[in-house]
């Protein structure tokens, strides 16, 4: 195509990335819904923007962006659609600190329109780097949770699971962060270890232990064992709360364990979930004593209006004042946090709503997907398995999908709208009838909000063009790209969601990747100073060396660490492969390719039954998604087969005069290229296009999987013996100090079978190379012996140059039967152990050679005249 001369001697990442940029099309990306081509469709996270696409999230799409790719190579239908999962907490803090309000300080309407707006700021932020990092997104399908075209399918998806009976309100403990003032999921529970203190104290001389005495107003019973015969008779009777002075009932249960403390455990609403399960199993008293923002209630008077933590404090006091506080001691202990905010969360009880968790049903599914890796199944059948509590959905918030309901003001009855009106905001709209039950017209719209994994967990529903009625045509989705830490709520909503909608499982596959840790092998953190963001590598090395340490970092589904030296690697990987690209298109730019048949020559036929073995192996790895094995393999070929072998083989050929041999060697090194940069398309885009772009028109990624079928048994062995061969006489000729290209002797291998090397071997050492398939004639002989200064100086001090003398002047026979004493100047001087060595040399036909074995009994004599 281009003239040789045009093709520049470096490679600049930059200027080359940022030329494609502008040269590529969105089209060319998008999914097509006429095609006949079978479809792939990805069901790609939807991050949430934060305005800062960090380098996890860099990570996780390179491995999205290489299936997406590689897919579309296959012949699939590709769908890479990209979303972004707006609602939530996060953004509603950001809005408060920018304008400097709270969120109750002006409408909801304008509230939520502040958080629009900062959000598509952010997600502007987020595609530039998207783009920048050659990620092969369809833009035509880009979803955004926060816009009424989306969440009009979450509420449709609500409506649909509340008729369904799959939806449900009720008053029920729920876990509840103060700070954020919402209802939160188990799955969004973190636990911390910590150490705190257990304090001792009676009530009415029953010795009771607690980490909690603020909750001590919230105390409902005292329970013991049973069996426990310290309180045999006590069950029935009552005790007094100590400080607040109320009567709480003594029960028994099997679950209260006699070993520890007293055996005596005081039942709070709500300590933790034990305490749940007393409370429901023995029907006891509801006393709330902290409210939604995590103070203390009228019931805990006098310590009303206190938060937790002062409340406690006081009470300890008090109760050391008063006698009441017998000892206190350390306990290790797991506290559940606040994921988002860290903040210790409480069980409180007010009305939620709730989604019914089908546990079998979703192991069922789960286990119908293929999951990559493995073993990454048995963490979503763990967290299937130990769910108690069903899945609060409902969150006290404002920027997130409202939940479409209202309550009749006169009878309380539940009114849903049609969803031929969704989607809707009941706290700003009415229902268009009245009350069906009552005929009251006055509602309340529910304030609550919905949890945005509720929005998240129909993404495969939407991008499988999903509109709130029938299963669509498209779904299920291929596969489900997503790191290890949200299986537990992404992976898992999603499956229970698609099961209560569609009844099947949401995709066939799922993959799983890893977390990016820093360069010291902590999470990357603020506080540790060790985040690297994608930016800060693009600029210095480009999008495709980002992309190549993103693949050969980690096995898949491992955690992967950053590495410079990984990314320095692929650069100057990039830079070899250019200076070999370069030499072939500079020798081979213009061949017409003329297939096969002109392969002729040996080396050539064994390179492209490596190459085509190299394709196989590619595509096997590129198949499992193992992205490190596959760009480790096409590394290898290229640099240590391809160049250092196979190129530094044949150049004497290319500088031959024209001919079949010529053409043959032509044809390989154009074919092997082609396909090197048709393999490496998916992991590096630019620099792929970039090469291709030199002896094709078409574009790299339109050219198709490289579909190489070569086998030659013949090639293969009779190949890897000449590079042999050659690479030890080239190590040869350096461990004697020559020069590569200098003149040898001839050169003769001895070898079981013949072949024609078309004359490789001779022009890559330049010697005249010969194979034979005759025994050598060796003759091994005596040529020199080698003394021991430091054994002879100092044992036969003025003796040592008569002895040597004496040494030489034996005769061969002699010295190879072995020889313990010489006469000199008459004196029989024993031969001082380790004195001398002898050289051998061998000889062929009369005349020295030197010889050189291989492993396989393969001799190479070098004659020593040139
Ligand atoms: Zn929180
Ligand atoms: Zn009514």
């Amino acid at each position: 195509m281009s003239p040789s001369t045009e093709i520049p001697k470096t490679y600049d990442p930059n200027s080359v990335e940022e030329r494609w940029l502008q040269e590529w099309k969105d089209e060319d990306n998008y999914f097509d819904p006429l095609s006949q081509k079978p479809q792939f469709i990805i069901d790609t996270p939807p991050p949430y923007p934060t305005g800062n696409f960090h380098i996890g999230n860099g990570f996780n799409w390179c491995y999205i962006d290489f299936i997406a790719r590689y897919k579309r190579m296959r012949g699939f239908n590709v769908m890479f659609p990209q979303g972004w999962d707006c609602h939530g907490l996060p953004t509603e803090v950001k809005v408060e600190e920018i304008h400097g309000i709270t969120k109750n300080d002006v409408p909801r309407d304008e509230f939520r329109q502040m958080c629009r707006e900062l959000t598509l700021q952010n997600i502007e932020k987020m595609r530039a780097t998207m783009r920048r990092c050659g990620f092969s997104t369809d833009w035509s399908n880009e979803y955004i949770t926060m816009m009424p075209e989306y969440y009009r399918k979450t509420q449709v998806s609500f409506l649909r699971m509340l008729k369904a009976g799959d939806i449900y309100q009720s008053e029920h403990p729920v876990n509840f962060c103060t700070r954020c003032e919402t209802a939160i999921a188990f799955a969004e529970v973190t636990y911390d270890d910590r150490t705190t203190l257990l304090n001792f104290f009676t009530f009415d001389g029953v010795e009771i232990a607690t980490t909690r005495p603020e909750l001590l107003a919230a105390c409902v019973a005292v329970a013991v064992h049973p069996d426990d015969e310290r309180y045999t008779g006590m069950e029935g009777t009552t005790l007094t709360v100590p400080l607040f002075g109320y009567d709480v009932p003594v029960i028994t249960d099997e679950a209260v364990d006699p070993e520890f403390g007293s055996g005596a455990v005081m039942i709070c609403t709500f300590g933790d979930k034990q305490d749940v399960h007393w409370w429901k199993q023995h029907n006891l008293d509801l006393r709330k004593a902290i409210d939604l923002s995590g103070k203390m209630t009228a019931i805990a008077a006098p310590y009303d209006g206190l938060t937790t933590k002062e409340c406690r404090e006081r009470v300890l006091a008090d109760m050391k004042e008063q006698g009441i506080l017998i000892r206190q001691e350390e306990l290790d202990q797991r506290v559940g946090a606040c994921w988002r905010c860290k903040t210790p969360i409480e069980i409180l009880s007010e009305r939620q709503w709730f989604v019914k968790i089908h546990n079998e049903g979703i192991i069922k599914a789960a286990k119908d997907i293929m999951w990559t890796p493995d073993h990454m199944y048995s963490r979503l059948e763990n967290w299937a398995s130990q769910m108690e509590w069903d899945w609060c959905i409902s969150r006290q918030r404002i920027f997130a999908t409202p939940i479409p309901v209202w309550f009749c003001d006169k009878c309380g009855e539940l009114i849903v709208p049609d969803e031929a009106d969704l989607p809707i905001d009941p706290t700003a709209e009415s229902p268009k009838q009245p009350c069906p039950v009552c005929g009251g017209t006055s509602f309340t719209g529910e304030e609550d909000v919905l949890d945005t994994w509720m929005d998240s967990s129909i993404s495969v529903l939407n991008v499988t063009g999903w509109d709130g009625g029938d299963i669509p045509e498209l779904f299920p989705a291929q596969i489900r790209p997503q790191g290890h830490d949200i299986i537990r709520t992404w992976a898992f909503y999603t499956i229970l969601r698609s099961l209560a909608l569609t009844g099947s499982k949401p995709w066939n596959e799922i993959l799983v990747n890893g977390m990016v840790l820093g360069e010291d092998g902590y999470k990357m953190s603020k506080s540790r100073d060790n985040i690297i963001p994608p930016e800060a590598i693009l600029k210095d090395y480009g999008a495709d060396a980002f992309r190549q340490w993103s693949a050969i970092g980690a096995a898949t589904g491992s955690d992967i660490v950053f590495s410079w030296t990984d990314v320095v690697a692929a650069s100057r990987f990039q830079t070899k492969l250019w200076n070999i690209a370069r030499f072939v298109l500079m020798q081979a730019g213009d061949v017409d390719a003329q297939g096969m048949d002109a392969v002729t020559a040996l080396a050539d036929r064994w390179l492209i039954s490596r190459l085509s073995a190299t394709v196989a192996d590619v595509t096997e790895a590129m198949e499992a998604y193992q992205f490190d094995r596959a760009i480790r393999a096409i590394r290898e070929f290229s640099r240590d087969v391809f160049a250092d072998n196979y190129i530094e083989l044949v150049k004497g050929r290319l500088y031959e005069n024209e001919g079949p041999a010529r053409d043959s060697a032509l044809y390989t090194l154009r074919l092997s290229l082609a396909t090197i940069c048709r393999m490496l398309a998916p992991i590096t885009p630019f620099f792929s296009e970039e090469c291709y772009s030199y002896f094709s028109a078409g574009s790299v990624h339109t050219a198709g999987w490289p579909a190489l079928s070569f086998a030659d048994a013949d090639a293969d062995k009779n190949g890897a013996l000449l590079v042999e061969v050659v690479s030890e006489v080239r190590r040869f000729k350096h461990d004697r100090g020559m020069a590569l290209n200098a003149p040898l002797g001839a050169v003769c291998v001895y070898v079981a079978d013949a072949f024609d090397d078309a004359g490789d071997a001779s022009r890559a050492l330049n010697a005249t190379v010969t194979w034979s398939t005759d025994k050598p004639q060796l003759e091994e002989v005596i040529s020199d012996v080698d003394f021991s200064m430091a054994v002879i100086g100092p044992s036969l001090r003025n003796k040592a140059r008569g002895f040597m003398d004496a040494v030489r002047a034996l005769s061969e026979d002699v010295l190879s039967s072995g020889v313990s004493h010489v006469t000199v100047d008459g004196e029989e001087i024993a031969v001082p152990e380790g004195a001398f060595d002898l050289v051998y040399a061998y000889r062929v036909a009369g005349e020295e050679v030197d010889v050189l074995t291989l492993n396989e009994g393969v001799i190479i004599t070098v004659s020593r005249t040139a």
